[in-house]
């Protein structure tokens, strides 16, 4: 039986010249794409993977490096596959704030007047026991979403989802928070962490920098693998410091 596994479709940082951080999850019975910036359909092209193989796709927040792959893929689902895009959202407003950025354009075609539902078809994640965390279903596999420190009153969003019976938790873009990934560690025991790191600035408010995050007891650091790292990452030796490393684009990991 083939184990389930997430693709790197990219790594690197909005700012970074490498293909902008992109997970995707190929599960038992379903393909769920995590976040799909402006590198996004090149990097499907560069490794053949057909859009319409995507069945769902979660977004963590709206920055473009996040987000700017999103117009392309649903006309691609909606022109020439004649279907809808199945979006996740941790949060109910997200779909409204999304909307927002597509509908200049999206609005119009040559059918008439767009609205939001004729292109997607929404999930949202429901509150847990507070609403700093949320949680759905789709196709037997449960996502958790949990609020993280990005920029200041931005709405974003860490995952956490099951592997072949083991836990990972991608923080997607977050300020450093050992609390929070202490909790998530306690409560949750991940195997694997998928963690945002500047790599090219040691003081930063809105992203967990390297230096920061190496400061974290051993014990996580062995279920660290770093992303949204930043060009110069490759002069990092992470192993050096107890990480697991950082994550390539185009490698595909098995939890
Ligand atoms: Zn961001």
């Amino acid at each position: 039986m083939i184990k389930e596994n997430i693709f790197f479709l990219g790594s690197g940082s909005g700012f970074s010249s490498l293909p902008n951080t992109s997970l995707l999850l190929n599960l038992r019975n379903t393909r769920v794409l995590i976040d799909f910036g402006f590198t996004g359909l090149n990097q499907l092209r560069r490794y053949k993977i057909s859009p319409q193989t995507i069945d769902a796709l979660i977004i963590t927040h709206l920055h473009s490096d996040h987000t700017g792959g999103i117009e392309m893929l649903t006309y691609i689902h909606k022109f020439q596959y004649q279907k809808k895009l199945l979006l996740i959202l941790p949060n109910f407003e997200l779909q409204f704030m999304l909307w927002d950025m597509l509908k200049h354009s999206m609005r119009f075609s040559p059918k008439g007047i767009m609205k939001k539902s004729d292109y997607f078809d929404i999930k949202i994640a429901q509150c847990a026991s507070t609403c700093r965390f949320s949680t759905m279903r789709f196709k037997s596999h449960k996502f958790t979403f949990v609020k993280t420190k990005h920029v200041p009153g931005m709405l974003s969003y860490g995952v956490i989802f099951a592997m072949n019976g083991k836990r990972v938790f991608y923080t997607s873009d977050t300020a450093f928070d050992p609390e929070l990934l202490a909790y998530v560690n306690e409560n949750y025991t991940p195997s694997l962490i998928i963690h945002d790191c500047k790599t090219d600035h040691e003081d930063e408010e809105v992203h967990a920098t390297y230096k920061q995050i190496a400061t974290l007891p051993l014990k996580l650091k062995r279920k660290i693998l770093l992303i949204h790292y930043d060009d110069n990452y490759s002069q990092i030796d992470p192993k050096l410091d107890g990480f697991i490393g950082f994550a390539q684009t185009g490698e595909k990991i098995i939890p």
